[in-house]
């Protein structure tokens, strides 16, 4: 028996989206974004099934070090950087490359003792101010870097967009500009683009794109689907019910007791809850995809359960499959729904669920 709730991962699904990327961004080569568990996919996973990737994108050393463990021999690169001067040492022996977007980092690099220089990714603020370099400091240190033989030459360049999922906002445009006025004449390799510049942003592609929710299927834009762009959901979060019950009108169900039917109903008592990362604020109406149709669910979301409100003459039973996203019910509406985005859902699943690749 399948356990539940599960997350069912398509490694096809995966496959065919790197390979619309590519065709989308047909000049560039793609670092697949897999932290966070790879968006709750599985790291190591979403790593074997996109092991045609150019790269692969972590936010920390240690989910960088797992997939070394786990035989993954691509480029990796380390969207946050280092914190410790031991870290640097430990870049090397793995083959890791990093950003290096603050002032500490280059002291680390400078003061190190290494067997062969690491290759860095230096980060430009064009904008975010987040992190990154910003255009004062970009001479002094580019020429730091250049002068520290701990660092791989040529240098390579990236930075980050605010606000490229807002496909009307101009501020992308501009940030692309001031990356392009500060690194057009140096050599590297140059990133900007994540899932929403380089579906909406095609000239921030570059020589790479650094993609993460597109890949899941996903699009990164609110009110927008992965399938509006030719991707395919890569994840079902899925569970059963595990009780049908009749229910009276104006009779109360769940912690609470603040939603009363209005009639008579059946309601579905489905094995997901906050403990597995199913929002507790999901409000009366979030849908639920249950033998075929949508139904909502009502009263309050608990650790373990929620309910849906099945309807009086519904044949569901016990056993029953509902899912809660995947290809009959796109995360990105039951996210709008919720008041979140998309990401937040799929990466906030805790161990509970279990994360079976078919
Ligand atoms: N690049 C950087 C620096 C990031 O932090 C992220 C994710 O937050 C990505 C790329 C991938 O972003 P997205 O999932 O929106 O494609």
């Amino acid at each position: 028996m399948k356990p539940f709730p599960r997350a069912e991962i398509s490694g096809d699904a995966l496959k065919a989206n790197l390979q619309r990327l590519r065709q989308l961004a047909p000049q560039s080569k793609v670092m697949a974004v897999v932290k966070a568990n790879g968006y709750g996919h599985g790291l190591l996973n979403v790593a074997h099934c996109l092991a045609s990737a150019d790269g692969f994108g972590l936010a920390r050393l240690e989910e960088a070090l797992e997939l070394r463990a786990g035989g993954v021999t691509a480029k990796l690169l380390l969207l946050e950087g280092f914190f410790r001067p031991s870290d640097v040492a430990t870049l090397v022996e793995h083959d890791i490359d990093t950003v290096v977007h603050h002032e500490s980092q280059l002291e680390m690099l400078e003061a190190a003792r290494l067997a062969k220089p690491v290759t860095v990714w230096m980060k430009i603020d064009t904008g975010m101010h987040r992190l990154g370099f910003n255009l004062d400091q970009f001479e002094a240190v580019y020429q730091r870097l250049q002068a520290c033989p701990n660092v791989a030459k040529p240098i390579n360049l990236m930075t980050h967009f605010a606000c490229a999922d807002e496909p009307n906002n101009p501020a992308t445009a501009e940030q692309a500009r001031r990356f392009e006025q500060m690194t057009a004449d140096l050599p590297g390799d140059r990133t900007l683009a994540n899932s929403a510049a380089t579906l909406y942003w095609q000239a921030t592609q570059a020589d790479w794109i650094r993609p993460g929710i597109a890949l899941y299927g996903v699009s990164p834009v609110v009110g927008d689907l992965g399938r509006n762009h030719g991707l395919e959901p890569a994840m079902e979060l899925v569970s059963q019910l595990i009780a049908v019950r009749d229910h009276k009108a104006g009779d109360p169900v769940g912690y609470g007791s603040y939603w009363q039917a209005k009639q008579d109903t059946k309601l579905g008592v489905v094995a997901i809850g906050y403990g597995d990362g199913y929002p507790r604020n999901a409000p009366e109406g979030t849908p639920v995809w249950v033998n075929g149709r949508l139904v909502p669910v009502v009263g309050r979301v608990s650790m373990d359960m929620l309910t849906v409100d099945l309807g009086l003459d519904a044949t569901d039973k016990v056993g029953d499959t509902a899912v809660l996203w995947g290809k009959e019910l796109p995360v990105e509406e039951v996210a709008e729904h919720i008041g979140t985005i998309a990401y937040e859902l799929v990466t906030k699943l805790t161990p509970r669920v279990a994360v079976c690749l078919e």
